[in-house]
C-alpha cells in the first residue's frame, strides 16, 4: 500500500493490438465482451492510496513499521490489515469515512467504464487494502467489488482470501479471480499499481502497470504496459476494440522504470502483449 505518488497525465505506448482476425469481427462488442478486467483500486482507481491516506492523518508513527515488514514480505496483507486495524482501533469510523472521501478518483475512472461496460467486458474492482471506504467511493458504478471488510468490532473480514491459492497470505486473493476468469475462458487484464498486484500479473494476459507493481514486473520478469493514470487504460482498450495499429515502442524500456517516467511497454524480450486469439 505505500509507495502512493500522484501521477500526472500521460500518453501509453500502445503495441499493435491488432489481432489477425480483428477485422472479420462486426463489432468491438464482439471482442470486449471476452474480456475480464480487473481493477486495482489504492493508487489505481484513487489517485492515492486511502489507506495511507488514513494512517497517515490518524496514526502517523504508529503504522509505518507495519507497512514496511507487508512491503519486504515479512507479513501478508492479511496480516498486515489485520495488524493496520489494530493500530486503527481508537479511531472514529465517520471519520475515517470522511477523510477517505477526500481522496480523489482518477478522473478517468467514468470514461474507462463506460467504455467497457459498453464493449461488454466485465469489470471488478479488487482491493487488498483496509477495504471499508471502496464501496462508498464507488458508489452507484457497475462494478463488481471485491475487498477486505471490517464488521462492527473493528475486526477484519476476508470475505475473498483463498486458502487454496499458492499466495496463501493475502486478504483478498487477486489471483483467484483471474483465474477463475481464465478457466471459463475468458480474457484476462489486471490494472494496479502495488504489491498486492503482483500476485494476479501471472494470471492477466495484459498487464498494465504504474508505481510499485512496474518494479515488481520488471523483477519478476513480466511483460506490462505503463500507464499514468485510467485515461490511458481507456485508450489502450481502445485501440483493442478498434482494431487498429498502436505505434510498438522502438525498444523494450529500461528496466526499473518509475512513474513520472514518460510511459511505455516494457517486458524482457517481447514487445507487448499478444492480444491474438489463442
Ligand atoms: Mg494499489
Ligand atoms: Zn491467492
Amino acid at each position: 500500500m505505500a509507495h502512493a505518488r500522484r501521477g500526472g497525465g500521460g500518453e501509453v505506448n500502445v503495441p499493435d493490438l491488432r489481432a489477425a482476425d480483428t477485422r472479420s469481427r462486426a463489432t468491438a462488442e464482439g471482442l470486449l465482451a471476452e474480456w475480464s478486467v480487473f481493477i486495482d483500486f489504492d493508487g489505481t482507481i484513487s489517485r492515492e492510496d486511502v489507506g495511507i491516506h488514513l494512517l497517515d492523518r490518524f496514526v502517523a508513527g504508529r503504522y509505518e513499521t507495519i507497512d514496511a515488514r507487508y512491503e519486504d514480505g515479512t507479513i501478508g496483507s492479511r496480516q498486515y490489515v489485520r495488524e493496520l486495524w489494530g493500530v486503527l482501533a481508537g479511531v472514529d469510523r465517520g471519520e475515517l469515512l470522511r477523510a477517505a472521501r477526500e481522496v480523489p478518483l482518477d478522473p478517468g475512472l467514468d470514461p474507462l467504464l463506460a467504455f467497457l461496460d459498453a464493449g461488454g467486458a466485465e469489470v471488478s474492482v479488487i482491493s487488498d487494502g483496509l477495504g471499508f471506504y471502496v464501496h462508498d467511493l464507488l458508489a452507484g458504478r457497475h462494478v463488481t467489488v471485491r475487498a477486505n471488510q471490517v464488521d462492527d468490532l473493528d475486526r477484519p473480514g476476508f470475505p475473498f482470501a483463498d486458502p487454496s491459492c499458492p499466495c496463501g497470505l493475502c486478504g483478498t486473493c487477486k489471483a483467484s479471480p483471474l483465474r477463475d476468469a481464465r478457466r471459463r475462458g475468458r480474457r484476462t487484464a489486471i490494472v494496479g499499481d502495488g504489491t498486492s498486484d503482483r500476485f494476479a500479473v501471472g494470471e492477466a494476459e495484459l498487464v498494465f502497470a504504474k508505481g510499485r507493481l512496474v518494479d515488481w514486473c520488471t523483477k519478476d520478469s513480466v511483460p506490462y504496459l505503463a500507464f499514468e493514470g485510467l485515461a490511458d487504460v481507456l485508450g489502450a482498450f481502445r485501440e483493442l476494440s478498434a482494431g487498429r495499429h498502436g505505434r510498438r515502442p522502438a525498444r523494450p524500456a529500461a528496466a526499473g522504470r518509475r512513474r513520472g517516467d514518460s510511459p511505455g511497454t516494457s517486458g524482457p524480450g517481447r514487445s507487448g502483449p499478444d492480444l491474438r486469439d489463442r
